[in-house]
């Protein structure tokens, strides 16, 4: 146990401690994710036996961050950064948007339990993006949808309004545009991370999954 704490890496083999985890600045655990999402596209992870991390983890959890997903299968969060039971909360929505619900999420993450990153995590060929592009209007997705349409009007600015429905380019963009809108919905609707992200507690990041390789790029942090 004492030796793990030295090698972020192995982190992964046990369930975190709270002791663990207080050694940690939010900056390390931005470089903790980074790595371990390198683990995973070098398929270099370790085995974890999940049986003892859930007897480990059942009396307390003292996840590093929190990430808000998309709903996709194709992302699997916990894997794609080398972290297992215990380590992450993760909030998974269509589109990866914001609501009050993600936000409470987010704030009890942090706030109440500890986490001290947030992780706003897009993916391509994502079909919440694609059905907003395509305007599909259906019971509740439409709403849902709607969430996703100011960052096709962001996207439309840089791009112009002539993209063809299936164009990857263009739904990159606004993959990349919605994800900037929930960093900015986050701190314009959550004074308290807000507040935290001002005082270092916590950092609040962008990043696109990418499918065919496995890797996140994380989006620059000043926009
Ligand atoms: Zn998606």
């Amino acid at each position: 146990m004492q030796s793990e704490s030295h090698h972020p890496n192995t982190l992964g083999s046990s369930v975190l401690t709270e002791e663990q985890r207080a050694k940690l600045s939010p900056q390390d655990i931005l470089e903790l994710l980074k790595s371990g999402n390198k683990d995973f596209t070098e398929d270099n992870l370790t085995i974890r036996n999940n049986t003892q991390r859930v007897r480990d983890a059942a009396i307390g959890q003292y996840p590093l961050a929190v990430v808000l997903s998309c709903l996709d299968s194709r992302v699997p969060v916990e894997d794609i950064f080398h972290r297992g039971l215990g380590d992450l909360f993760v909030a998974r929505v269509a589109g990866n948007i914001v609501n009050d619900d993600i936000l409470g999420s987010l704030e009890y993450a942090c706030k109440i339990s500890g986490a001290k990153l947030i992780l706003v995590l897009g993916h391509e060929y994502c079909g919440a993006i694609q059905s907003a592009i395509k305007d599909i209007k259906l019971g509740n997705i439409t709403s849902l949808l709607n969430k996703i349409k100011p960052a096709i009007t962001d996207a439309i600015k840089i791009h112009g309004s002539s993209y063809q429905l299936s164009d990857s380019n263009f739904e990159d963009l606004v993959c990349k545009f919605n994800v900037i809108q929930s960093l900015t919905q986050i701190r314009q609707g959550s004074p308290i991370l807000k507040e935290m992200e001002k005082q270092g507690e916590i950092i609040i990041v962008g990043g696109i999954y990418n499918m065919k390789t496995g890797e996140v790029r994380f989006l620059a942090n000043a926009f």
